[in-house]
């Protein structure tokens, strides 16, 4: 039998949902049209630069990329004013955060990860033999005295996800400096900020302004995926001390980032109309659906990132397949231990008009006296 082959660590591990593509759930459904508010992805689509700067990159895919990510890490270098030597590229930020386990942790080495937070934590702990130590919300936001408690002297890292997702909080900047002051010196903070580009500055912090502060302890992971709007591509950076960076080097693939990858997000980094232009949208939008989701006595939890959790009546499940069935797709919470709670991403205003007829249209139905016949 394969599995006696395979090692406890990794049979325990519960697949991630895998969830199927948009056009194949439309044709099992047979409906078309559908809109997805579920991923946290930028409705306005990628940012044009980069696509253009893509298109240019097309007649070298017969080479290989360039495997230092040269002139993408030393544009991130100036724009954040770290050295170039620090920065390390990825495939997504997911692959910062799998690096960086990869490098530090082994069987008998805890990881502290908040909960809910990303799932993605969890299971690359796991996929390392680690052990994580989950940490509960308080409030919905990242609980740091409980943090600090859950340290050993066996703890290697610990995940702070800000904003985080799925609650969409952020830790005020007075706090996140109280903690630094009492985390034990030789644990790894990181800092996911894959959402930090939509949160307002004066209510939050950036791990980037501690890099000095903290020396090598501390590893800032960043993304296109969200902002930019480059999912797809599979591009992410992580910001960290040079010496640091250089075991993430030794251990990620030589080639780990595709040459249209690199240049799209090197033309998306300067594409300063198109990240405006997608604050814009979850800055006008987002006060709209509150006003709209309130009128329906529903209780939205206030975010300083593009998605935010809408507490349903009932089973997030029943509400996810129901609204399935009319061509919009949100993420149920359960996984995440909120079976009341929906995620979406703010959409484009049409998007989110949509959203919000077909969730009135669901709760009606819900509550509706049921048909005998
Ligand atoms: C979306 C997201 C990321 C980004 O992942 P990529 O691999 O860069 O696409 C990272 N962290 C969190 C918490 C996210 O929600």
């Amino acid at each position: 039998m394969i599995s006696k082959l395979v090692p406890p660590h990794i049979a325990a591990i519960e697949p991630y949902p895998p969830g199927k593509p948009m056009e194949e759930l439309e044709r099992e459904l047979g409906i078309v049209g559908s809109i997805k508010l579920a991923s946290n992805e930028n409705p306005l689509g990628p940012s044009p630069k980069a696509l253009e700067a893509l298109r240019e990159k097309l007649g070298t895919l017969h080479r290989y990329p360039d495997g230092s990510g040269y002139y993408l890490r030393r544009r991130i270098a100036e724009k954040f004013k770290v050295p170039m030597d620090g920065v390390v590229l990825g495939n997504g930020s997911n692959e910062i955060i799998e690096l960086v386990i990869r490098t530090f942790v082994r069987p008998g080495l805890e990881v502290i990860v908040p909960n809910p937070s990303f799932l993605v934590y969890r299971l690359s702990v796991q996929c390392v033999g680690g052990a994580v130590v989950s940490v509960p919300l308080r409030d919905m936001r990242i609980d740091l005295e409980g943090v600090l408690k859950a340290v050993t002297d066996r703890t290697r890292l610990i995940f702070i996800n800000n904003p985080n997702n799925p609650t969409g909080t952020v830790l005020p900047k007075s706090e996140f400096e109280a903690f630094l002051d009492r985390v034990p010196a030789d644990v790894l903070l990181v800092i996911d900020e894959a959402y930090i580009e939509f949160a307002d500055p004066e209510k939050t912090f950036s791990g980037l302004d501690y890099l000095d502060r903290r020396g090598p302890w501390i590893v800032v992971a960043r993304t296109f995926s969200k902002a930019y709007g480059l999912a797809g591509l599979r591009v992410g950076y992580g910001v960290m001390d040079p010496a640091v960076a250089d075991y993430l080097h030794r251990v990620r693939q030589p080639f780990n980032v595709s040459t249209p990858a690199q240049a799209a997000a090197l033309a998306a980094l300067d594409d300063d109309a198109f990240l405006e232009k997608s604050r814009a949208l979850v800055r006008e939008e987002l006060p709209r659906l509150y006003e709209r989701l309130r009128e329906m006595g529903l209780e939205a939890l206030p975010t300083q990132a593009n998605f935010f959790l809408i507490r349903m009546p009932v089973d997030a499940k029943v509400i996810y397949q129901a609204m399935l069935r009319e061509g919009v797709i949100v993420r149920a919470m359960n996984a995440y231990g909120l079976p009341d709670c929906i995620r979406i991403n703010v959409g484009t205003p049409e998007e989110n008009g949509r959203f919000l007829r077909t969730l009135n249209k669901v709760l009606q139905d819900l509550n509706a006296p049921k048909g005998n016949d």
